[in-house]
This record gives structure tokens, C-alpha cells and sequence, in this order.
């Protein structure tokens, strides 16, 4: 069909809005559910109305922090490299990679990897602290040995960064968690650079989430994954409840998952499908 001449031109053309496409419900004999997101603008999700599920989160996600304008203006898509994050008062190991700071906050395989610590306290308090180890592979004591070779003409930032190699991001990283008050004092220097704290404010919302946490619950389906509510429909990926890190382990669940459901559905079905 030459230009123009398409139906949805002509309306135009005589000051029509376009038509919208009519949506007709899905109807099928059985089904296999697999449309867990709520993200990437795709229209409206998949209406659930025969279960009530736990509420999907995001999960694998970054994490808001409200940097000073100094800082938003400098550091965005700069990598803090080859740190260990913690989140305070959670006794899990750190989680070592580099993170990559952001306009509106940090993000990144180390800071996914925290997802579950920091929603259960940003769910308890509204705020987490995230601590940033800069120097992982060396301890208090070794920092402060290097610390105490400090010259005279030394400004902070020389010091910090000829006895530890740290990068303006590092620095920068100091100089937020402590307003510009950075401590003199080799030991306690070195206690800041093995825990520089960062205060998280919220993570970023579903649609920019790599995976989501929540859905529907493994007693809410059988061990086919068909739901208990409506025998002939199966869920499978992230519309189930679990949540797993990056690295591959999503792909796979979901895969599995799908294929579960995939058999139970053939064996619903019986032979003769
Ligand atoms: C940027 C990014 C990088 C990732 N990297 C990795 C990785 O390296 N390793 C890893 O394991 N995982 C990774 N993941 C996660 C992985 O892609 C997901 O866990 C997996 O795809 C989930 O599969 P799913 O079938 O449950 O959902 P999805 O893959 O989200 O599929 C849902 C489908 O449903 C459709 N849909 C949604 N709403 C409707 C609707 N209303 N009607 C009809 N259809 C609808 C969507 O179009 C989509 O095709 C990544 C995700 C993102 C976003």
C-alpha cells in the first residue's frame, strides 16, 4: 500500500483519531502464564483475578541515594572498582565486584547481590546504610601502616591517594559520607576507608529492576505448577514467588520453570493432545 494511502493515514488526514486496536481475551482450552513483569511499558499485566499473591518487587535492582548536587555533577557512570559492600547490621558476607555509581544512585552486581538485607531494612526503617569496603584485600592495621607515611606538604587527597591509591570516586565516596570532615588520624582513616557509609534511601522502581521478588505462591500451585484455583492454567518464570541473583540463575529458573509446566500441561491434556 503506497504512502498515505493506508486507512490510518486517510482518518488522519480527515481529522479522525487513529482506531485503537480492538484487545480480544485470550481464550484458549489451557494455558501457560509466563508474563510476570509489570515493566517495559508493554501495556497492562496479565490480570490475575483467581489468586491473591504476594506483591512483586523489584529484585536485582539498583539502590537511590541522595548524592550532594557536587557529587551528581562529577560521578555518574563512574565505577567504584574492585570494592566489598555490606549492609549494615546484616552478618553476610561482603559482596565484592565493582559497583557503579549513578545520578540517583549506585548500582550493579555487588549491589544486587544485597537486594534481600536492604529491603528488609528499608521495610523496617525506611532507610538502609550500605557500607563500602574500598579496600578490600587489605585490612585495618595494613591501611594504617601506609596512612602513617604521610608528608608534610600532603594534602588529604594526596595522601589518600599516593599511600592507597585511591580514585577521585573513591575520595569523592569519602568526602560525601563525612560532609568534608575527613579524619586526620592514620587509624581512623583507615576505619572509614574499610567502611565507607552510604545511606540508601529506596531502590529504583519495578521497570528498571532486572528481576522481581513475590508473585505467585508455591502453595498456590501443584507440583505440575498448575494453579490449585483454576486446574488447566500453569505459571512458570517470575510469576512464581522466588528470587534468585544475576549470572545466569534467573535464565534458568525461568526456563525450568517453563518446562515443568510445559510437561504438566501435556500430561493434563492426556494422550490423546
Ligand atoms: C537488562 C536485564 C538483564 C538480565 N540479565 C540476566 C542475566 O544475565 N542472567 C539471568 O539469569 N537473568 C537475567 N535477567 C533476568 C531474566 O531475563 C528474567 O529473569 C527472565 O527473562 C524472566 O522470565 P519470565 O518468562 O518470567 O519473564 P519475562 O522474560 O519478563 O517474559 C514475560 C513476557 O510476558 C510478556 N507480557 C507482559 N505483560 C503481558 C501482557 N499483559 N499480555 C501479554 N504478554 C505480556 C512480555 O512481553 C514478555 O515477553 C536480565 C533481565 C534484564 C531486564
Amino acid at each position: 500500500m503506497g504512502r498515505g494511502r493506508h486507512p490510518a493515514d486517510q482518518r488522519r488526514r480527515r481529522g479522525h483519531p487513529p482506531r485503537r486496536a480492538r484487545r480480544r481475551p485470550l481464550r484458549a482450552r489451557r494455558r501457560v502464564l509466563a508474563a510476570a513483569r509489570r515493566r517495559r511499558r508493554l501495556g497492562r499485566p496479565v490480570r490475575r483475578p483467581w489468586h491473591r499473591d504476594r506483591t512483586l518487587r523489584p529484585a536485582n535492582v539498583g539502590l537511590r541515594v541522595d548524592w550532594t548536587d557536587t557529587f551528581v555533577d562529577r560521578f555518574p557512570g563512574t565505577p567504584l572498582k574492585h570494592v566489598a559492600l555490606t549492609a549494615r547490621g546484616h552478618d553476610g558476607p561482603p559482596s565484592r565486584g565493582d559497583a557503579m555509581l549513578t545520578r540517583t544512585g549506585i548500582e550493579g552486581g555487588p549491589v544486587y547481590a544485597l537486594g534481600v538485607p536492604v529491603r528488609d531494612a528499608l521495610d523496617a526503617d525506611g532507610r538502609c546504610t550500605l557500607l563500602v569496603d574500598l579496600r578490600p584485600d587489605l585490612t585495618a592495621d595494613q591501611l594504617t601502616e601506609r596512612l602513617r607515611t604521610r608528608r608534610p606538604k600532603d594534602t588529604r587527597s594526596s595522601w589518600l591517594r599516593r599511600t592507597l591509591g585511591l580514585d577521585p570516586a573513591s575520595l569523592a565516596l569519602m568526602w560525601e559520607a563525612t560532609a568534608g570532615a575527613l579524619p586526620d588520624d592514620p587509624a581512623a582513616t583507615a576505619a572509614l576507608v574499610k567502611a565507607v557509609p552510604v545511606t540508601i534511601t529506596g531502590t529504583m522502581p519495578i521497570d528498571r529492576a532486572i528481576s522481581t521478588a513475590g508473585g505467585i505462591t508455591w502453595s498456590q500451585v501443584d507440583e505440575h505448577l498448575m494453579l490449585r484455583a483454576l486446574p488447566g492454567t500453569f505459571v512458570a518464570g517470575e510469576m512464581l514467588d522466588w528470587e534468585a541473583p544475576t549470572g545466569g540463575y534467573l535464565l534458568q529458573a525461568s526456563f525450568s520453570t517453563g518446562v515443568v509446566a510445559a510437561r504438566g500441561m501435556l500430561a493434563w491434556l492426556g494422550p490423546d493432545a
